[in-house]
């Protein structure tokens, strides 16, 4: 069995990593190439984001030098996201199998081994899991599990520990391309096209040369991005918010009432503290039920597919009816 891997990279202002990883990947393939394990036809594919340094002309240099590279230039930076499922999209016509992986090499190549010998075990989908962040510092250790922990509160269902670093299969390949959405949050949607999936895990070091283009701000946002991209739980939480409140109002109508009875109370005060409560609250509840319409137009505009198929049996006769 030999089939085409393609090591999809996507780079972002990373002349200075791109020398030493492309040739610790092509190490890596020639060395998969000589074990039988994958094809020939194996590449490694960087996606260049809109670069504004030489990382563009790296990669036609590293393609003019050898076969084994290839590459894909955005027209404009789009995002690590965006450029990521360029590539994959790019590969998904090529490979048997594709995993992608960062420029930097914080993700332990030879995890690569492991992966493809899942994927002829019979896994679509491999995550590459972290196996301790003990390398990390205490905030980054502490921002990036929140992180996690948040995501899966608020209904954006992720793999633990694991970042952009996976295999997938052709197959995988192209249940993804059926999610048609914009705000495409991968960590999110992978999960959901499904098939038999497995984890490998490895060490995650340090960057070792350029510096992260993920600073906390630019973490934010992709957690809010992947949130909202993915569930609609924030709306729910209006609605029950609203509920509290009128729920509240119930109970200062009571108090008030009492205060009312026992006369300790200024005309009007009683009538006042419970339109303000009874109103706030079914203002929020509307918001809350009009929200989760919205919700399902939301949900309703990304087109998802309602359903991979993993495999149809049929005889010979079915076939010879089609
Ligand atoms: N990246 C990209 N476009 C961007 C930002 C980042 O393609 O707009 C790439 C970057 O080149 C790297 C990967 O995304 O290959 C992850 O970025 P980085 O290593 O800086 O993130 P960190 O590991 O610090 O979270
Ligand atoms: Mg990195």
């Amino acid at each position: 069995m030999e089939e085409i891997l393609y090591i999809v990279v996507p780079c972002y202002n990373e002349e200075e990593v791109l020398p030493e990883t492309s040739r610790r990947l092509k190490e890596k393939l020639e060395a998969l190439m000589a074990a039988g394990t994958i094809s020939q036809e194996s590449r490694v594919l960087f996606v260049n984001d809109g670069s504004k340094d030489r990382t563009w002309q790296l990669i036609e240099e590293l393609h003019q030098s050898c076969p084994i590279f290839s590459g894909v230039d955005l027209s404009r930076n789009r995002g690590h996201q965006n450029a990521l499922l360029a590539g994959l999209m790019t590969a998904k016509d090529r490979c048997d199998m594709a995993i992608s992986m960062d420029a930097d090499l914080q993700d332990d190549i030879d995890a690569v081994d492991a992966m493809v010998e899942q994927y002829y075990a019979g896994c679509d989908i491999v995550y590459g899991v972290r196996s301790s962040r003990k390398k990390d510092t205490f905030f980054k250790r502490f921002t990036a599990e929140g992180f996690y922990r948040l995501m899966n509160a608020m209904g954006a269902e992720t793999v633990f520990n694991h970042a952009d670093y996976r295999l997938m299969s052709k197959r995988a390949l192209e249940g993804l391309a059926e999610f048609k959405e914009v705000n495409l949050f991968l960590r999110g949607i992978v999960p959901m096209i499904g098939y038999r999936t497995g984890t490998v895990e490895y060490e995650r070091g340090e960057r070792f040369a350029g510096e992260s283009k993920y600073p906390l701000k630019k973490m934010l946002s992709f957690a809010m991005e992947g949130i909202t991209s993915l569930s609609v739980k924030p709306i729910r939480f209006i609605t029950g918010l609203g509920f509290l409140v009128f729920l509240v109002s119930i109970l200062m109508l009571i108090y008030s009432i009492v205060r009312w009875a026992m006369g300790e109370t200024i005309l009007g005060w009683a009538s006042l503290i419970c339109s303000v409560w009874a109103i706030g609250g079914l203002i929020l509840l509307s918001l809350g039920v009009i929200g989760e319409y919205i919700g399902k137009i939301y949900l309703e505009s990304k087109e998802r597919p309602r359903f991979l198929i993993r495999e149809v049996l049929e005889d010979e006769h079915g076939k010879a009816d089609r």
